[in-house]
């Protein structure tokens, strides 16, 4: 065939399979959502079958040979080429696994995030053991099958973060290691700020008058974005102007949904800023695990946190709750929402412990790959490092080693990611910081120009580039760790006073 022609079968197919995944995606979202639980076998039969086309159009003998062939073919456009590289990686990927071997997998995993429930509700460990010695197995077996060179636990880590070795981990962490387990041992000791008046009676209502106005401010707009509520946050999308986001109202707490809001409309804004030349296409979506969390902790972090963005919002807010915050200054305000100190639960901790929760994952995930950590008795080995790292001890399992659901799926070498975004966006926000007064942005309701910023230097690549050549091109430098443990040290010295 002709390339015109295999472009030409290329494109059907790229558009075949974009309307499986919206499909999918829709109703992925609904179940979540607003889906009325009854319906579940019936929907859950129906998206099995879904998901078995798409494979099997993902799976097309034919279209792969059609990627092989255009995938070096001469005078194609660099970005189109660039895709059908992505989709062929992704196939091999997937095609050196005996199919039979595959399906078993899904069947594991799905017993296996039942039998982790189960032992979550009943905080017993015993109950999800050997559920989890044998995703381990089968992970290894799965993993095992690629043509690589690089260790198994290095596969799992370049699936969610392309190009990062165990060496570019065991540096981050020794770092993290180094220089924040002092400085959250002396915070733990020192006077903490005053938040109770964050825990008291704010009713959801009000909360949710509050979040048309904040939603405006971060300039989602209804155009392209909807906002709906679930148990557990998150953001999904078909194309660039289709995201969705949801979050959580807690009546005794506003900011939980102020700050989950901020962090999901982050990867919300980084799916509609992409070019749109890319949409349907796999450059469409964020470059890594790691970049994507960056952008949603920027937001929620860097800007959402800050003195500048408080100044216009604040205000705000208290009209909302006049009585709830009589008399809280915005100095005070802003110290219960940067408060930091040390607690199990990784989801709720604050942004100087958060790397520690992952630092604690990454050793025990190396340690079951290496063979020198077993499933035997990992609650203890769980306990022991948050003793060590964080002083505090889960009472029982359900708020320690069972608390996450990744493993239950065999999702291995995803949470070390959660870390790296945080560190990726402090590098962006120097950029960023270096180019315009931010703080002035913040403050006179111009969040428009931050998001700018990132449209240019980040968000219309998709992932046209790799994450550590997107941070070059941004900030003009490589990966650098120090930006990050300083930030952290500058901020948490100044709010507690120990410089
Ligand atoms: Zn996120």
């Amino acid at each position: 065939m002709t390339t015109e022609e295999n472009l030409k079968k290329y494109q059907e197919w790229l558009f075949r399979r974009s309307a499986y995944q919206m499909a999918l995606s829709i109703i992925g979202i609904d179940k979540l959502t607003v889906a009325p639980p009854a319906g579940n076998a019936y929907r859950d039969a129906r998206t099995a079958y879904l998901s078995g086309e798409l494979f099997s159009i993902d799976t097309d003998p034919e279209i792969l040979a059609v990627l092989k062939e255009l995938k070096d073919a001469p005078d194609i456009d660099e970005d189109i080429r660039k895709g059908i590289q992505l989709y062929y990686e992704e196939a091999q990927k997937r095609l050196c696994i005996p199919k039979e071997e595959y399906v078993a997998f899904e069947e594991l995993s799905n017993r296996s995030y039942d039998a982790w429930l189960e032992a979550k509700q009943k905080k017993d460990y015993s109950i999800f053991e050997p559920y989890l010695k044998e995703v381990i197995e089968a992970q290894k077996k799965l993993y095992g099958y690629r043509d690589s060179d690089l260790p198994l636990y290095e596969r799992m880590l370049d699936d969610y973060e392309p190009g990062m070795r165990i060496a570019d981990y065991d540096a981050f962490f020794a770092a993290v290691k180094e220089r924040l387990l002092p400085l959250i041992a002396r915070i733990a000791e020192a006077k903490q700020p005053e938040d109770s008046f964050l825990y008291q009676n704010y009713p959801i209502d009000e909360q949710k008058k509050f979040m048309d106005e904040l939603l405006a401010y971060l300039r989602f707009d209804p155009s392209w974005g909807y906002q709906n509520e679930t148990e557990h946050p998150f953001t999904s999308w078909t194309c660039e102007n289709d995201c969705r986001t949801t979050t959580k109202y807690l009546a005794d707490n506003p900011v939980s949904a102020i700050f989950s809001t901020v962090h999901e409309v982050g990867h919300a804004t980084y799916e509609h800023q992409c070019d749109p030349r890319y949409d349907g296409m796999v450059l469409s979506e964020g470059i890594s695990s790691g970049m994507h969390e960056s952008q949603s902790r920027l937001c929620e972090n860097y800007l959402g946190r800050t003195d500048a963005f408080w100044a216009y919002n604040y205000p705000l807010l208290q009209k909302h709750f006049p009585s709830q915050l009589a008399g809280v200054s915005l100095e005070a305000f802003m110290k219960a929402v940067n408060k930091s100190s040390p607690s199990l639960v990784r989801t709720e901790a604050d942004e100087l412990t958060y790397p520690v929760h992952i630092l604690i994952r990454y050793e025990i995930e190396k340690g079951l790959f290496d063979g020198s950590i077993s499933t035997e008795g990992l609650d203890g080995v769980w306990n022991a490092k948050y003793r060590e790292y964080l002083g505090v001890e889960a009472k029982d399992p359900s708020e320690g080693i069972l608390q996450d659901v990744h493993w239950s799926g065999g999702s291995f070498g995803y949470f070390p990611t959660y870390a790296l975004g945080s560190a990726f966006a402090a590098q962006f926000m120097e950029a960023m910081r270096h180019d315009f007064d931010v703080d002035r942005a913040l403050r006179t309701n111009r969040y428009d120009l931050c998001m700018g910023w990132l449209k240019e230097h980040i968000h219309r690549y998709g992932c046209r580039y790799p994450a550590q050549e997107i941070l070059i091109k941004a900030t003009g430098r490589s990966f650098d760790v120090n930006v990050y443990l300083d930030y952290l040290e500058d901020k948490y010295s100044r709010l507690y006073g120990l410089k």
